[in-house]
């Protein structure tokens, strides 16, 4: 599977893991469609590693691996509509992140990295840490001081190391570049498009489980989830198995909403459309790293970006809680989105639930 830097064509380096493209400072990301093959699938494989082969792995290659993937997908009435909800919070770290992380991990495992640094202190670090504590790689975790919380007791408990960095989010970014070496990888989750592969197996699951779903929601931060599903469908249309992919929704909350103000002909990485907190904390993300490609993917008539306001956050979680359905703020962004979207986009509509609410406090 080619990589290439989107901005100059720089072939990904095999003998260094650069984050960012080393001519340009462009993003990598896969020049073609990635491979699918109903003939290549494992049925023997658990979880998402059914689909090895598009995961680009070779068949000789043992996967480390902790039961990702493969969640359940259930249907739920509102508005006189049959709503389908993908479980991703029943992922073994509780979000979709472990699809990303495996995907990632092995890549790293593949090729013999030893140590790593990687920084968030959300689900993606939860999950980084557990791949790399099955994986046997050594994770340093940098977060902004302070950070509290059940991710934090999950990267913790994994064995990861973690580095308190004072200032904001944007300072610990900063530290563990710093801290990035030739001997140590900056297995960045956000940046890197070995996880991408990872995600597009939600695509595979919702086309073998329900052929002809209409619009796909997700919540988005920097844009990987819906990136990698918009992969899946691509890799799903290349194969020739549908015509054409699903609408695609991406959701953000109204307080910081930079992929909308960018969908809208606003300027990446703009201050002022992050301004204010929210409880989806999950996506606060004032440069969204995807955010160019799935705008681009769009479109006039392939998808489109919506914000929802705080209140309407809280409702859904409470509407999907009183379902039974727990998940975390961010994964309620797609239920909010509903009230506009029904009667707008194809259907039946599905909705990505991206973490658990088992981590939320
Ligand atoms: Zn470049």
């Amino acid at each position: 599977m080619r990589i290439e830097c989107v901005t100059c064509g720089y072939p990904y380096p095999e003998d260094r893991l650069p984050h960012l493209c080393p001519e340009c400072g462009g993003l990598f990301d896969f020049v073609d469609p990635l491979h699918f093959n109903t003939k290549d699938i494992q049925t023997d494989m658990p979880g998402m590693w059914k689909y090895k082969s598009s995961l680009g792995f070779a068949d000789g290659y043992q996967p480390v691996m902790l039961g990702e993937g493969a969640t359940p997908l259930i249907w739920v009435n509102k508005l006189d509509r049959k709503i389908g909800l993908k479980l991703e919070s029943q992922n073994p770290t509780g979000s979709y992140k472990d699809r990303g992380s495996a995907a990632l991990v092995n890549y790293l495992a593949w090729r013999g990295i030893t140590k790593t640094v990687e920084d968030s202190s959300g689900n993606a670090g939860a999950s980084f840490a557990a791949y790399a504590a099955r994986a046997g790689i050594s994770a340093h975790i940098y977060i902004p001081a302070n950070t509290r919380g059940p991710k934090r007791e999950q990267i913790a408990m994994f064995g990861a190391h973690i580095v308190e960095v004072a200032g904001p989010r944007s300072a610990a970014a900063k530290a563990v570049i710093e801290a990035a070496r030739d001997e140590v990888a900056y297995a960045s989750h956000a940046y890197l498009p070995f996880g991408l592969p990872g995600i597009a197996t939600i695509a595979y699951e919702i086309w073998q489980t329900c052929e002809g779903v209409g619009s796909i929601v997700a919540p988005v931060g920097h844009g990987g989830l819906l990136y990698g599903i918009i992969k899946g469908f691509e890799a799903l249309e290349a194969g020739k198995y549908i015509q054409r992919s699903p609408y695609m929704v991406g959701v953000q909350a109204q307080a910081c909403s930079p992929a909308v103000a960018m969908y809208y002909g606003g300027e990446p990485g703009a201050e002022e459309s992050c301004l204010q907190t929210t409880v989806a904390d999950g996506v606060r993300i004032v440069n969204p790293t995807r955010a160019r490609k799935i705008i681009e993917w769009m479109g006039r008539d392939r998808g489109h970006f919506v914000a929802v306001k705080e209140a309407d956050i809280h409702k859904a979680l409470s509407e999907l809680s009183h379902m039974g359905v727990y998940i975390e703020p961010t994964a309620a962004l797609a239920w909010a989105a509903l009230g506009e979207l029904i009667g707008k986009i194809p259907e039946p509509i599905m909705l990505i639930l991206s973490g658990s609410g088992l981590k939320y406090h």
